[in-house]
């Protein structure tokens, strides 16, 4: 299993690989546009030539892009539905073009119902028939905050059903915390692991979001921790990656960025933790 950090790409997409190799990651994380507006940055093809270029020569990969905040896919407001369609298809377009391997997008907020969810499937079908993998598109669970929708795999695997086209899947774990799966005991980790595959399947499962919590169990927060100093612990992620049947491509942290002293700790905590993976026997 490869390991990377989602890292910023301020003034530039090369700044995220330059941060990545000072580092030491294997797989990357980014934005490719800013996270928290709607505006479209149009990056000239030169600066897209040089990240693949420059991804190739770190030998990172896979490299993955988290699809940006405001579009909501499960919106019963029909302007912004429809707006987010565009912006989903927008952003998969350009991840292709950038030669990204995967495009992460949480399933949005609406009243838990199956329209809901038909809205989210339409979405994302729309987006692939028209730019079918690569990247592929997974689905990440959420910690249920709000009206937010995918805290279950169940809500998972029926917008996939739903959706008919190839998606993935990738698995936060302190969204799942959030969601009420105890991650600090084998039961919760085996009670998370047996309902993905009774849904979406653990074949999808690409990347993992490696995150601890500084929310409690079941409280439906989203707050993300350092590795081994929030409420899952260390012992969590010892119980999550022995589990057999838990076989990702990559483990992506999305840790809190105070300073570069947390994500050399959070590295070196996370190669401890799946150095025991996948020995033989
Ligand atoms: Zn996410
Ligand atoms: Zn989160």
């Amino acid at each position: 299993m490869r390991l990377g950090f989602h890292l910023s790409i301020a003034g530039s997409l090369l700044r995220a690989i330059s941060q990545a190799q000072v580092l030491g990651c294997q797989a990357l994380q980014i934005f490719i546009q800013n996270p928290r507006a709607w505006k479209w940055r149009e990056i000239p093809r030169p600066e897209k030539d040089a990240f693949i270029a420059a991804r190739k020569l770190a030998g990172l990969g896979p490299v993955a892009v988290h699809l940006t905040y405001l579009p909501n896919l499960a919106s019963v407001d029909a302007a912004l539905y429809q707006k987010s369609r565009e912006r989903l298809a927008q952003e998969l377009a350009l991840a292709r073009d950038l030669e990204a391997d995967y495009l992460i997008c949480h399933p949005g907020h609406a009243p838990l119902s199956l329209e809901s969810f038909q809205r989210v499937a339409r979405g994302l079908a729309a987006a692939v028939e028209q730019i079918p993998p690569p990247p592929l598109v997974l689905l990440e669970n959420t910690a249920g905050q709000g009206q937010e929708l995918g805290w279950l795999p169940e809500h998972l695997g029926l917008i996939m059903r739903l959706a008919g086209v190839p998606l993935g899947l990738c698995l936060d774990t302190s969204h799942a915390f959030g969601a009420g799966y105890d991650l600090r005991h084998p039961g919760g980790v085996a009670r998370l692991l047996l309902e993905i595959a009774r849904g979406p399947g653990l074949e999808r499962i690409k990347i993992i979001h490696l995150n601890d919590s500084r929310a409690p169990l079941g409280s439906r927060r989203d707050r993300h921790a350092h590795l081994g100093q929030g409420t899952i612990g260390l012992e969590g992620f010892r119980h999550l990656f022995s589990h057999p049947w838990l076989r990702p491509v990559a483990a992506i942290m999305e840790t809190p960025k105070r300073q570069q002293a947390d994500e050399w700790r959070n590295l070196l905590t996370a190669r401890s933790l799946i150095s025991t993976q996948m020995l033989p026997g």
